[in-house]
């Protein structure tokens, strides 16, 4: 569009030329004849605007679509990953790499108690939380108070090690709103990925850990 766009500027551009400088040689011409040339001078000129006006309309939204492109895979809330974000690392998750699922504790307690706008500050506070946590692996906002991460190459041990004092200090830093002190938990599944399964089949391990630590108590690892 951009091309035609352009290309159909500069035909006009010289069209309206052509006219303007044959306009001179017209001066023998009948009247009606050299009034229809101003005519289409005039419109050659507004034309030119129009074609102006589009191209820079197909640059505007050009920018705007590269931008989306870029949000696509990202969470708006968090700025951390979203589901299809993350989901060609899944993919190509190998044997040895280990996956954490995390949770909030009843969160649907915190949102209909304190309302969904402090709901939304915990979920930042939380994404923020993993974030520093985990540091350079892969992590995404799953669904709605649910988080997953990627640890390539971490062991079962290291990455549940981490996730306890993660959940520790979850537990150990009370939210601050309007003077009062919110506690807050979080559960987290863990499992490594074994050689010649699915990501289906990791991700429902990880889920099944997550349901047992939910069982267990919750404010936990399993
Ligand atoms: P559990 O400890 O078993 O996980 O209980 P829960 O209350 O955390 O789980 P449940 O699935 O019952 O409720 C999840 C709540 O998360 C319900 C929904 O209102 C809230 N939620 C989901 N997405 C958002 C969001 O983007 N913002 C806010 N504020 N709340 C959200
Ligand atoms: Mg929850
Ligand atoms: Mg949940």
């Amino acid at each position: 569009m951009a091309e035609l766009t352009a290309r159909a500027a500069s035909a006009n551009e010289q069209f309206g030329k052509g006219l303007t400088s044959d306009l001179g040689g017209l001066y023998q011409a009948p009247e009606p004849l050299i009034s229809q040339v101003r005519d289409m001078i005039d419109r050659t000129e507004s034309t030119e605007r129009q074609l102006a006006s589009a191209l820079a309309q197909i640059q505007a939204l050009r920018q705007e679509v590269e931008a989306e492109r870029g949000n696509a895979g990202r969470d708006a809330l968090t700025g951390l990953l979203n589901r299809r974000g993350i989901e060609a690392q899944l993919a190509a998750a190998e044997a040895g790499d280990t996956i954490v699922m995390i949770d909030l504790d009843h969160f649907k307690q915190l949102n209909d108690g304190h309302g969904h706008a402090v709901g939304d500050r915990i979920l930042k506070v939380v994404a923020s939380s993993l974030s520093d946590c985990l540091e350079s692996h892969e992590i995404a906002r799953w669904g709605g108070e649910e988080f997953l991460a990627l640890l390539p190459e971490t062991p079962l041990s290291a990455a549940a090690g981490t996730l306890e004092r993660l959940v520790e200090s979850v537990r150990n830093t009370p939210l601050e709103v309007a003077g009062e002190q919110i506690p807050l938990t979080i559960s987290a599944g863990v499992t490594s990925t074994r050689g010649n399964e699915s990501v289906e089949q990791v991700l429902k391990r990880a889920d099944e850990a997550l349901y047992r630590a939910k069982n267990d108590g919750r404010d936990r690892v399993h």
